[in-house]
């Protein structure tokens, strides 16, 4: 369809949910986030590999990436994360997906539309961004149990799992204090990546994996986690030429040519996800060559300088599934001072995406 293409291995996602299945305490499920289309891996088939290798919930930031899964024919449980907005509840129990609940205004919307239906509880625990304080959790249920809803599950989010034990051991023992006489009453849920591979003591119920699924590292210092990246971005040349010393390439005239170059251009841009702040420092791969990008990054094509001539059949990697600082999604986002789930979550819907 297009000389760009994603290549997704299911092999490695399986190897990453063992990796991660391997430190769970027993009797510890897992609900895999796969929000913004699994990070930009494509929700659908993430979520039918996963459901076939036996894991057990989902969790989503939108109603419609729910509905989507359920037109998928996806029949696990689904939750919504984030705060439910009242509005939004009426399309997420159309959909059969399990609301998460910081709001009065947002639990009556629920009971109002259906009585009786399933809800988790968010408890801000330090994170604050949603979640009903600790200090008014108890009185929180209590509520939304006299409206009628079942409360299936109360849980919390860590703001820093991957960069500061003290201030996460503090979040944890903060929403224990308050939850732990509700274990075996409620499923209690708090760790994301970074917190299930460093504190096995916050698994409880659920633990919530989204980036270490797609083998990426949550923060600095997971390198070694035994994760393998499952993405691969890669692309034929749709040109490939000479150009003479003092040729321009590009918008803005930005690269000159200092002597006679082999130019390559791709066909990708960064309408696709690769960023315009990569234009005359980015890197793709040619084998084991590494090819700058020069010039700028313009909406639909790249161009990148080349050893030599090469054919429009050549295979240039633009993302490598591993750790490289100039061409993984992990070195790319250090590049670009942020972090690799950005990137992977803005690659577009229109890169043709395959499953291996
Ligand atoms: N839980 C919640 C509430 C989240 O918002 C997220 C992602 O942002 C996750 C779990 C998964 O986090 P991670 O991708 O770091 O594992």
């Amino acid at each position: 369809m297009r000389a760009t293409w994603l290549e997704i291995h299911l092999d490695a996602l399986a190897h990453n949910l063992r990796v991660i299945r391997a430190r769970l305490q027993p009797g510890t499920g897992i609900i895999a986030v796969i929000k913004a289309d699994a990070y930009g891996h494509g929700a659908v088939p993430i979520a039918h590999e996963l459901a076939r290798l036996g894991v057990e919930r989902f969790a989503v930031a939108t109603v419609e990436e729910g509905a989507r899964l359920r037109q998928a024919r996806i029949q696990h449980p689904v939750h919504l994360l984030g705060s439910l907005h009242p509005e939004e509840a009426a399309p997420a129990l159309e959909h059969a997906l399990i609301p998460t609940l910081s709001t009065l205004e947002a639990a009556r919307a629920v009971a109002a539309h259906r009585p009786g239906a399933t809800v988790h509880v968010k408890a801000d625990s330090g994170m604050g961004r949603v979640g009903v304080p600790l200090e008014a959790l108890r009185r929180f249920v209590e509520e939304v149990e006299a409206m009628g809803l079942e409360v299936e599950g109360v849980f919390t989010h860590f703001a820093s799992a991957d960069e500061d034990p003290a201030a996460t051991r503090r979040q944890l023992e903060a929403f224990l204090a308050v939850t732990a006489p509700w274990r075996g009453r409620y499923k209690l849920h708090a760790a994301n990546s970074a917190a299930l591979l460093r504190f096995p003591e916050a698994h409880l119920d659920f633990v919530r994996p989204g980036i270490a699924l797609y083998g990426l590292p949550p923060g600095e210092g997971f390198a070694r986690e035994g994760l393998w990246p499952i993405l691969a971005w890669k692309a034929h040349p749709t040109l490939v030429k000479r150009v003479q010393p003092g040729q321009r390439i590009g918008y803005g005239g930005t690269y000159t040519a200092q002597r006679e170059e082999w130019i390559a251009t791709l066909p990708l841009g960064y309408a696709d996800g690769f960023s315009r702040a990569l234009s005359n420092r980015g890197w793709v791969r040619l084998g084991s060559t590494y090819c700058p990008v020069v010039g700028r990054v313009s909406m639909d094509q790249i161009t990148v300088r080349l050893p030599g001539p090469v054919g429009l059949d050549a295979v240039f990697e633009v993302i490598t599934p591993d750790l490289d600082a100039r061409t993984s999604l992990t070195g790319r986002a250090a590049q670009l001072g942020t972090i690799p789930y950005e990137l992977a979550t803005l690659l577009s819907p229109r890169l043709p995406r395959v499953y291996l």
